[in-house]
């Protein structure tokens, strides 16, 4: 019998508090910190629920959320408890999200000795009119101050969140975005178009008429915008959203390694509240709830929310348009090595 090679698998694990939420964000979190004591408990719980999976994993991802409102201590304890319950490679890439306004020199060199070896700051943007629209809670210059205490810190893998596409915005004022970005040298960028989500502030601004979206034909501009000028600065376009900066000798780029698993088809699992997982052909994902999930957690129950098992044809579409994301493309059926799609090399 032909033993499959399994793919190494991502480690996701999602933190549901940040200082306040932002106006276009629907991403899970809530501003109640007195449920993080609570929350810590029963995601150490859910490793150990999860710790007989076969699966080596080789990326671990702390998102949210905002990981960085946690006591400092705490992001060492979820590594800890992470690797002592999974199988995680020792050269895998770790990753932590961060907020320019919760960090300090001292919490990000405790991340570095933990062992976190690659920080995603969400700056969103250098100018301070923006940061105040999207509800952000820091400044222009705490986030400037954050990057040059990663450096301190001794991060030499970083990379800056971006959106574009804000009301009044123009390819001037975005230009100046990106270049004060690619000035500080990040090794990733992720460039993400304002989209308005179904219940955010944002959305019911914009269907009161208080504010107006830009236009989809400027948004594009900007988009294009943006690869003309990345790919010029020495970044690889490798997905919709992501650049990657080539350096070194090799002129290697700096790709996601966690999130190429995601538009790759690889398994990955996520704990916390409304994490997703997949372990082929089955995506399964959690309660959208800290006070629900603690209470499944705690009555030694699974903080499961929903599954669903995918068909061959479900997962071939999927395949496809995960494919196309990314400037790997897809694979031509009987073609061996070549590749198509929108971002594959011609
Ligand atoms: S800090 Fe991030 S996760 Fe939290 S509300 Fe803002 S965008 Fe959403």
């Amino acid at each position: 019998m032909e033993i499959m090679p399994v793919k190494p698998a991502g480690l996701y694990v999602h933190i549901p508090f940040c200082l306040r939420k932002c106006s276009y964000c629907d991403f899970y979190s809530i501003s109640d910190l007195s449920q993080t004591a609570g929350f810590l408990a029963a995601l150490k719980r859910e490793m150990q629920m999860n710790s007989g999976t076969p699966l080596v994993f080789d990326t671990f991802y702390i998102g949210g959320g905002t990981p960085s409102v946690l006591e400092t201590e705490a992001i060492g304890q979820i590594i800890d408890a992470a690797t002592g319950y999974f199988n995680i490679a020792s050269d895998s890439e770790i990753t932590l999200e961060v907020n320019p306004g919760t960090v300090t020199l001292e919490s990000l060199r405790a991340y570095r000795r933990f062992g976190v070896n690659r920080l995603n700051i969400g700056v969103q943007s250098f100018d301070d009119n923006n940061l105040r629209f999207l509800g952000r809670i820091h400044s222009v210059s705490e986030a400037r101050l954050s990057l040059e205490r990663a450096s301190r810190a001794g991060f030499d893998n970083i990379g800056l969140d971006l959106i574009f596409g804000l009301p009044g915005q123009d390819k001037t004022s975005w230009l100046s975005d990106l270049t004060a970005a690619v000035d500080i040298e990040p090794e990733h960028l992720s460039c993400y178009m304002l989209t308005c989500e179904p219940g955010t502030p944002l959305d019911r601004d914009v269907k009161t008429g208080r504010i107006h979206l830009a236009a989809e034909g400027t948004v594009l501009d900007l988009f294009n915008t943006t690869i003309d000028f990345l790919t010029t600065h020495g970044f690889l376009h490798y997905e919709i959203s992501n650049f990657a900066r080539m350096a070194g000798a090799d002129h290697k780029a700096r790709t996601s390694r966690h999130n190429l698993k995601y538009w790759s088809f690889a398994p990955y699992i996520g704990l916390g509240p409304s994490a997703h997982s997949f372990i082929e052909p089955e995506r399964y994902w959690n309660h959208r709830s800290v006070a629900k999930y603690v209470r499944q957690i705690e009555a030694g129950k699974s903080a499961l929310a929903e599954k669903e098992r995918l068909t061959k044809e479900q997962m071939m579409i999927e395949a496809i348009y995960l494919g196309f994301r990314t400037n790997r493309g897809i694979d031509l059926p009987g073609t061996g090595s070549n590749r198509c799609g929108p971002m594959a090399p011609q």
